[in-house]
Order: C-alpha cells, then structure tokens, then sequence
C-alpha cells in the first residue's frame, strides 16, 4: 500500500497536519492508498508556490508557443502505453469505474492535451477601430491568475484535463483539488506534468476533505478563478464562499437528462442509446439520460426491449474484461442510490427490472446496485426532479412533441438531453427548444475536446472543451495610448 504525499512546487510534499485519509476499493473494500488529509496550512503553501510561477517564475516569461509545447508533451507522455496502463488501473481501483472505460477515456486524453497545445498560441487580443484621433486603442488577454480546481470522484483524470490543459494555455497556473475518494490518479498526473518539462508550482495537487482543505482554497486571497465540478448542493456554497473574494467562477454540477425516444425513431438505436445513457459507469454521470420519456405509441413494445437488454448486463470486478457495471464508487453513494430507489417505490412508481442492492459471487463487497427500471413515473415526483447518479432509470411517456418538450423541460437542471426520431425538422425543432447545455439526437454521450459541454439553469454556468474553455481563463485588458505629440489645450476636456 502506497502513502502518498500532496505534488506542490513540483515536489511531493507531507500534509501539515500529519494526518492521512484512506482511498478504498469500492470493489475489493480494501484501504489501497493513503491520501494526505490537506488542510489551510497546505492550501496556503500550494497557493503561494501557484502565485510564485504566475508572477515571477520561468513560466511567467514563457512564450504561448513553449507553453503549448509543454502541453504537447504532457499528451505523448500521457500516450505512453505503461503510463496510460497505470492510471487506468488507479482510477479503476479508486472508483469501480470498468477497466475497459478507462482505457477508451485514457486513449481519447492525449487529444484534449495536442488541442489547447495548439490553442495556447491562437490566443490574440485586438486593435480596435477608435474613434478618437490621436489615440491606439487595444487590448490584451491575460491569464486570469491562480486557478482552484475542485473536482468529483466519477472521473478524476478527465476533470484535471479539461480544467488544467485550458487553464495553461491561458498561461494561468493551478491548485487543484480532486475529491477524497478518488485523488491518487490526480497525484500522479500532477507528477507526470514535471516529466513533461512544466515548471515547478504550475500545477499542485492537494487533496483532502472539501470544508477543510477545499474552503481554504476557495477563500484564498491569491486565489482568482475557482472551477468547480461536483453536486449543485456543494456547488452553490462554493459559489458563495467565491462570490465573497469576486472570483470568476465555472459550475459544472448536476443533471436529470431527458433521453426522448419519438414512434419514427431508428428503434435499435434508440434503445442502445438509452441503456448506455443511464447503464454506462453505473449511472455515476453528470449527462446520464435518468428519465426516458417514450411516446406512448410505442412505449410498451420499446419498454420490453429496453428490459431485455437491461436484464443481460453484467455486473462484477470492474478490472475484469466481460463487466458491464462495476461497483458504486463510495458507501454514502451506494446508500443514496438505494435511498432513491425506495423513495421511488414510496412514490407510487413500478419497479420493471432491478430495484435492490447486488451482492454474491463475483460482486466483492456487495457495493453494487442492479439496474433499475421504474415506469408509471410522473414528472412530479421526485425520483424524475432529482439528481439519483446511479443505475436507475425512469421512463414517462407522452403523446406529442409539445408534450415531450414540456416534460423535457420541466426540472431544475439543464444538463444534457437526447432526441430520438428520423424526422429532420422534429430534430431542429427539439434541440432548439430544450433547455440544456448539451442535445445529442439519435446519439448519447458522445463528447469531443472541441465541442463545448456545460449546464443551464441549475447545471451550472460556464462551458468546458472547445476554445470557449480557453475564454473563461482570460481576462481582457484594454490600453489606450495617446500619439498626440502636445499637451490638450484644456485640461479637463476628454480627449
Ligand atoms: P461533491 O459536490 O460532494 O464534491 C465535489 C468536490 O468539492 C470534491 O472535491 C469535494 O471534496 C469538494 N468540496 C466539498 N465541499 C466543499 C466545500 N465546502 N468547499 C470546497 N470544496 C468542497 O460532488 P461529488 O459527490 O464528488 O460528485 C458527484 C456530483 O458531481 C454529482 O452531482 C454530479 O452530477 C456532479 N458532476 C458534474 C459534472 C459536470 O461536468 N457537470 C461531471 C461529473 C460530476
């Protein structure tokens, strides 16, 4: 079993409180790894050696093209076969997501790094057309200053990427915070930047629990921009806690995704697209498509394939080639999905496949949820307004398309949503009208690094991927410089 120390100023660093939290195998139910338990003390000390790079280190003086070829390799060390094996297993054992998820995600990660590489030097202010005489008028893009990063156990090495490979391009250096249950891929990404040739105090990894290490972070004074990916409920304290230093903030949070399935839909299709959109990684998504809302023409014949599918899905060691679904990353997780599910049942909803906890052979320490499906669900109940980030699925049906965009609609969050249907003028109409962040139609979960992914309403704010991404590191600074070759006549007239 490995101790790990928190990555600051390019180094591995003990916790000042000399205290460690230990990472468990949702699978297995063994403590595997010791992560520090980070507190202000840390926070601080991370803060300072990210404000030393911004403000007087080597990377201060870099040029936009070296730091996207920093960047570049960062990608081809991340595209080393052992390299990629490692993390893959890490995030595999850290959080029970499948083996064979991680090494899609891990080959798909090295992009996201090439793309803001080839970023960094794109990124150009502007000589503006003023209307006054005798001045130049332009502006600058500036790194917005130190960066807090606060991210979720679900994807730990996807989140430092699309937090860090923009923040750097932008020039901006970053404290990053992954979440207590799942740090050590992060911890060990941290240390590959050094490799990589990025300098010392750019990117610190502390990790720890959210009210001791992560406030800290978010309060700091040296602190510009807070980035934060977590549940709406965390998010919005962290909002405030950020709002009170003027941070500029992101908010990637919660969703309760519509996956909309219409009667002239591709049917096999669609129903793949359902099962992966609620089934995949156990449901642990942001963007999982938890309601189904099918038309009612076709709802029973789609329902029963949806089921038989569904049922085929194996459960079991997530290293294991052959899994489907590994475990719930974490016991309070574990215990919320079956929570749901119960609250569910309460409601009046009718549970068609699954609805209790798994266990036996093959299932570890039993932290596993079996696919769940519930119909005869109403918009209104809670179990279709909440945020469950397991593998249930509600399925509502409706009759038209004025209907199913109401339903669509009708939630806190705005995430992600998907359109079933063949018809080329429903799919426009659909997508103009949904109030999410991201509408798949006839596809779910597909993601790409140029391709902006983020929250309306309660989803958050801000978007992540894409030059967009880039934007949000930015702030723009604007220069006025006088040609006259004289003082003005009158002093207090504006030139
Ligand atoms: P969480 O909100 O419990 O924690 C997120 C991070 O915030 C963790 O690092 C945690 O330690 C930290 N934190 C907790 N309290 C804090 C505080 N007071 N101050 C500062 N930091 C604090 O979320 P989670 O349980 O780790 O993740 C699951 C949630 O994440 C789900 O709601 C899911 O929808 C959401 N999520 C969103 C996206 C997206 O891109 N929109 C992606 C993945 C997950």
């Amino acid at each position: 079993m490995k101790t790990y120390q928190h990555w600051i100023d390019g180094a591995e660093v003990e916790p000042a409180s000399g205290a460690w939290l230990d990472s468990v195998d949702p699978y297995t139910g063994e403590t595997w790894a010791r992560i520090p338990r980070g507190n202000a003390q840390d926070a601080e000390r991370a803060v300072a050696a990210a404000h030393r790079a911004m403000h007087e280190g080597e990377w201060s003086q870099m040029t936009a093209s070296q730091r996207g070829r920093i960047l570049r390799k960062i990608g081809d060390l991340l595209s080393e076969p052992e390299v990629a094996q490692r993390l893959a297993e890490i995030e595999s054992r850290d959080n029970g997501k499948i083996l064979a998820e991680m090494h899609g995600q891990l080959a798909y990660l090295p992009e996201h790094w090439y793309y803001y590489a080839g970023l960094a030097d794109k990124i150009e202010g502007a000589v503006l057309p003023v209307d006054k005489a005798e001045m130049v008028a332009m502006t600058y893009r500036e790194p917005v200053g130190v960066v807090a990063a606060l991210t979720a156990w679900n994807s730990p090495l996807m989140f430092f990427t699309i937090k860090c490979a923009p923040a750097l391009a932008a020039g901006c250096s970053v404290v990053l915070k992954p979440s207590e249950f799942a740090s050590v891929s992060s911890l060990e990404l941290a240390a590959l930047t050094k490799r990589a040739g990025l300098p010392d105090g750019v990117i610190n990894v502390v990790t720890g629990l959210g009210q001791e290490v992560g406030t800290a972070l978010v309060e700091h004074r040296d602190v510009a921009k807070v980035t934060f990916t977590g549940s709406d409920v965390t998010g919005a304290k962290v909002y405030e806690a950020a709002a009170r230093g003027m941070k500029r903030v992101a908010m990637e949070l919660g969703g309760k995704s519509p996956n909309i399935v219409f009667d002239d839909a591709d049917l096999d299709m669609a129903v793949v697209g359902a099962v992966s959109g609620i089934f995949a990684a156990g449901g642990q998504m942001c963007t999982a498509g938890s309601r189904l809302l099918v038309q009612n023409s076709i709802r029973e014949k789609f329902t029963e394939r949806l089921v038989a599918m569904a049922r085929d899905l194996k459960l079991g060691d997530p290293m294991k080639a052959g899994t489907n679904i590994g475990p719930i990353a974490t016991r309070p997780q574990y215990e919320k999905v079956l929570h749901y599910i119960a609250l569910a049942k309460a409601e009046g909803a009718r549970c068609i496949l699954g609805g209790s906890p798994a266990s036996g052979e093959g299932l570890g320490i039993g932290q596993f949820v079996e696919p769940t499906i519930f119909t005869d669900v109403s918009n209104g109940m809670r179990i279709a307004q909440e945020e469950v980030f397991g593998p249930v699925l509600s399925i509502i049906g409706f009759d038209t398309e004025a209907q199913a965009l109401e339903i669509g609609n009708d939630v806190a969050y705005g995430l992600a949503a998907g359109v079933w249907t063949r018809d080329v003028g429903r799919a426009m109409r659909m997508s103009k009208r949904l109030r999410a962040g991201m509408v798949w139609v006839n596809t779910y979960r597909a993601y790409s690094f140029v391709v902006p992914i983020g929250g309306m309403k309660q989803s958050g704010l801000g978007r992540e991927s894409g030059v967009e991404a880039v934007d949000d590191y930015l702030e723009t600074k604007s220069v006025m410089i006088s040609t006259a070759s004289s003082a003005p006549s009158n002093p207090f007239l504006q030139r």
